[in-house]
């Protein structure tokens, strides 16, 4: 515990209005329009907004396309970057000044037996950034201060977004997959997360080879140390990655269900597929023999914690990775969408409100 615990301090005499990207309505675009300022409740924080990436998972967001859909209006955004301006009463987790990322993960209660073991990821009284708490775009954005992650000194606040979500959950990804030296790994879609897979399987010590449908894309992924790269527009990719030898673990980032199956095919026996990209078609078909005969593991991945964004952070403050992103004003919104939705994108958007 620190010897003095900051006071709550009332600043930003700003104005009651802000602007923010507002959904209103799915399969609409967004407005990006004046919303009112609300006032923070206990653990809450202000936070200025100064960079904010469009994740696929904004997209989904903004058309309900899942199972469980936000509740219009709200306001996307869980790559979110800025310095906190105001703390609502009692947090002592951050102070005024301080820069922080607001990830996925806003809220969780905490206690629960998936809190305590280190799967906060899975707590069920979650609240997510974006989807049922106000995301980042906008100029401003309440998020909550134990769940927040302070963002070391040195990194750049527009590679920072990013690595809030496409690097967490693709280095917990790699994690979980049980990256070790000399593994083959595939990734499967090179784009904002697929781009960072890469270099985290790199580092864990995997050999990558990279799958995706644009060459363009392909040469990033060799940039970035995928060994290996394959078109799958042209290859069969699972027959090719066969002809490795099979891939120790795949990942799954492409938003088809057609890419998972691909990446399955891919395996070599005792094999692991990790699912992460969420496709609005919820389906997948997968064997259950050669499942069972080839001991294949299938396993989900969601996010990562707060410690393991400190980890993501602390590998970009040492010249570890590299963030690939363009920077575009938050007005630009409606068409970035379809710039992500039609492939145009070489990694990620950011958006300065
Ligand atoms: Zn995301
Ligand atoms: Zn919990």
């Amino acid at each position: 515990m620190p010897t003095t615990i900051p006071q709550p301090t009332a600043t930003e005499p700003s104005a009651r209005t802000y602007r923010a990207a507002v959904v209103h309505d799915f399969h609409a675009p967004l407005s990006v329009e004046q919303v009112s300022r609300v006032a923070l409740e206990p653990g809450q924080v202000r936070v200025k907004v100064e960079a904010s990436g469009l994740c696929h998972t904004d997209i989904h967001a903004a058309n309900g396309d899942w199972p469980v859909k936000p509740s219009p209006p709200f306001v996307p955004g869980h790559e979110g970057i800025g310095l906190v301006t105001e703390l609502g009463p009692g947090v002592i987790e951050v102070a005024v000044g301080d820069r922080v990322g607001m990830p996925w993960l806003g809220y969780a209660c905490g206690t629960c037996d998936h809190c305590v073991s280190g799967w906060e990821t899975l707590c069920l009284e979650q609240k997510n950034m974006g989807y049922s708490i106000d995301g980042g775009f906008g100029e401003y954005a309440t998020a909550y201060g134990r769940y927040v992650v302070k963002v070391p000194d040195g990194i750049d606040p527009f590679d920072a977004a990013p690595l809030t979500c496409a690097g967490v959950t693709t280095y917990k990804a790699v994690k979980v997959a049980g990256t070790r030296s000399s593994d083959l790994v595939a990734v499967f879609g090179v784009g904002g997360l697929g781009h960072l897979a890469i270099q985290y399987a790199a580092i864990a010590g995997g050999r990558v080879v990279a799958v995706d449908v644009l060459d363009e894309k392909l040469e990033l992924a060799r940039e970035l140390g995928a060994e290996f790269t394959i078109n799958a527009a042209n290859d069969d990719p699972a027959e090719a990655i066969q002809r490795l030898g099979g891939a120790d673990q795949a990942i799954a980032l492409a938003v088809s269900p057609r890419a998972f199956e691909q990446a399955y095919g891919s395996l070599r026996r005792g094999g692991t597929l990790v699912f992460v990209a969420l496709p609005a078609d919820n389906e997948v078909k997968l064997p259950i023999f050669e499942t069972v005969l080839n001991g294949i593991t299938v396993v989900g991945s969601i996010v990562g914690t707060r410690a393991e964004l400190r980890e993501v952070f602390a590998l970009h403050a040492a010249g570890k990775t590299r963030v690939i992103r363009e920077v575009r004003p938050l007005d630009q919104v409606n068409e970035s969408i379809a710039d992500v939705e039609a492939g145009r994108v070489a990694a990620r958007i950011v958006f300065e409100p």
